[in-house]
C-alpha cells in the first residue's frame, strides 16, 4: 500500500484548496444558515455554485479531457473528494449524472449522446435521475413493470417510479423500462433517456422525517421517447445497467473516512459539553466507532492503491459500501445514545445541533440506497469469497 500522493496530485491540491478558500461564500458556515432556506433554494445555490466550480476546472477530475475533464489521476479524485470535505463545500446536486450516466455515455453512448450529455451535465445545466426501483421492484430490479410501447420512431411508456432522487428538480431521467413485454425476466428491458419536462411525466415529492423531499415518485402517463434516445441497445439494458451501476466501483471510500471522522470528533464535543464523556459504556461505544472508521481509512488506502495500479475492483466494491455505510450508521447510533434525554435540543452550548439531528436521520437511509446491506453481504459472499449460492 502506498500513501503518498505525487507532487503533480499535491499541485494539485494547492490549486483547489485556493479555489475553495476564495469561492465558498463565508455565510454558508454561519449556523442555521442551511436550516433557514427552503428546499428549492437550497437546491438553486448549490447547482450554481457547483456550475461555477466546473467553469473553473474542479469537475470530472478523473474525465478525459475530450468531455471536459481534468484527465486526472485516480490520486487527483481522492485529493478532490478530501479537500472538499474539508473546506465544508457542499456535495454535488447532480450525483446520479456525474457518477453513473457520463461514464456510461462515455463508454456505450452514441456520438449524438456523447455530444448532448456530457457538457450540460458537467455545467449542471442538465439534472438527472435515475428511475430504476417501483413499488414492486428494488433489490429485485429485473420485476420492474414500467412498459414501453414503440410507435413509430417513439416508444410511449406507462408506469411508475419511486425513490428517485431529485426527482421534482430533474430534467431528464435514465430509465429502465420493459419494451418487450413477453420476454424473460431480465431481457427485453432498455434505458431510456427520458424528458422529465412533457406533459406525460409528472414528479412528485416525498417527504422524509427531515423535513426534506430530496427523493420522491415519477410517474409515466403516455410519456413520449424518441427510440434512438436509448442508452445501449434497444431489449438490452439489463446489460447498460450492469455496466452503469459498475462505475460506483471506482470510489475508494476515502471521502466517507473525512466526513466521518469529523463527524466523529464533533459527536465527542458534544458528549464532553453534557458531561457524558466520563460514562463507561458511551466511551466503549465511541471507542469501537474509532477504531471501525480507522478500519474504513485503511481499507480506503487500500481500494486507492489498487485503483491506481489499474486493477478493476469489481464486486470488491460491495464490501467498501458495507463498510463505510455500516460505520457510519453506528457513528450516529451513538450520537444518539450520547443526546438520551436531551435528543430534542437544537443548540447546545454554542453547538448548532440541527446538522447533526439531520446527519443522524440521513444515516438510516445509507445501507438501503445503493444496494441494501443484505445484498453487498450476498455479493461478497458469491462473488468475492465463491460461496454457494
Ligand atoms: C435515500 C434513498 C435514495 C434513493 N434514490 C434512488 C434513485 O435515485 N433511483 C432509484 O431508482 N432508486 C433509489 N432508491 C431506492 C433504492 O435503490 C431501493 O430502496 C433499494 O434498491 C432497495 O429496494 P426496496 O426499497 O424496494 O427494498 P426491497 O428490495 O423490497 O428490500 C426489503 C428488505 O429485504 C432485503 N432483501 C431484498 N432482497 C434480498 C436478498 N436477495 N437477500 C437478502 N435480503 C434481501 C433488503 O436488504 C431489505 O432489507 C433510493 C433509496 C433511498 C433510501
Amino acid at each position: 500500500m502506498d500513501l503518498t500522493y505525487t507532487a503533480a496530485e499535491e499541485e494539485f491540491r494547492s490549486e483547489l484548496r485556493s479555489w475553495l478558500r476564495a469561492n465558498i461564500p463565508e455565510e454558508w458556515s454561519r449556523p442555521g444558515f442551511w436550516a433557514s432556506l427552503d428546499d428549492d433554494e437550497t437546491f438553486r445555490l448549490r447547482r450554481e455554485w457547483e456550475r461555477d466550480k466546473a467553469l473553473a476546472g474542479f469537475a470530472g477530475i478523473q474525465w478525459p479531457t475530450e468531455y471536459g475533464g481534468r484527465g486526472g489521476t485516480p490520486g487527483m479524485k481522492a485529493i478532490y473528494d478530501v479537500e472538499m470535505v474539508l473546506a465544508r463545500a457542499p456535495g454535488t446536486v447532480n450525483p446520479l449524472g456525474l457518477t453513473f450516466l457520463a461514464p456510461t455515455v462515455m463508454a456505450i453512448g452514441t456520438d449524438a449522446q456523447k455530444k448532448e450529455i456530457i457538457g450540460p451535465l458537467l455545467r449542471n445545466e442538465v439534472i438527472w435521475c435515475q428511475g430504476f426501483s417501483e413499488p414492486g421492484a428494488g433489490s429485485d430490479l429485473a420485476a420492474l413493470s414500467t412498459k414501453g410501447v414503440r410507435d413509430g420512431d417513439d416508444f410511449v411508456v406507462n408506469g411508475q417510479k419511486v425513490w428517485t432522487t431529485n426527482a421534482v428538480h430533474g430534467d431528464k431521467i435514465f430509465t429502465m423500462v420493459r419494451t418487450e413485454p413477453d420476454s424473460a425476466k431480465h431481457r427485453g428491458i432498455s434505458m431510456l433517456l427520458i424528458d422529465m419536462h412533457q406533459p406525460g411525466v409528472e414528479a412528485r415529492p416525498l417527504k422524509q422525517m427531515s423535513g426534506a423531499s430530496e427523493f420522491g415518485e415519477v410517474f409515466f402517463t403516455d410519456a413520449r421517447v424518441a427510440a434512438s434516445d436509448c442508452l445501449g441497445e434497444i431489449g438490452e439494458g439489463w446489460r447498460t445497467a450492469m455496466l452503469l451501476l459498475s462505475f460506483e466501483r471506482g470510489a475508494s471510500g476515502i471521502a466517507q473516512y473525512t466526513e466521518f471522522r469529523r463527524q466523529y470528533d464533533e459527536i465527542v464535543e458534544v458528549a464532553r459539553k453534557l458531561g457524558k464523556d466520563k460514562d463507561p459504556v458511551l466511551r466503549g461505544k465511541l471507542a469501537k466507532v474509532l477504531a471501525d472508521l480507522e478500519c474504513l481509512r485503511l481499507h480506503a488506502m487500500h481500494v486507492l492503491t489498487q485503483v491506481e495500479q489499474g486493477r478493476d475492483l469489481g464486486f470488491e466494491a460491495s464490501m467498501t459500501k458495507l463498510i463505510w455505510s455500516e460505520a457510519f450508521q453506528d457513528l450516529w447510533e451513538v450520537f444518539d445514545d450520547v443526546l438520551g434525554d436531551d435528543a430534542t435540543l437544537d443548540e447546545l452550548d454554542g453547538i448548532d445541533l440541527r446538522p447533526l439531528h439531520l446527519q443522524a436521520m440521513w444515516s438510516r437511509s445509507v445501507t438501503i440506497w445503493g444496494g441494501s446491506s443484505q445484498v453487498q453481504r450476498n455479493i461478497t459472499a458469491e462473488r468475492v469469497l465463491g460461496l454457494p449460492r
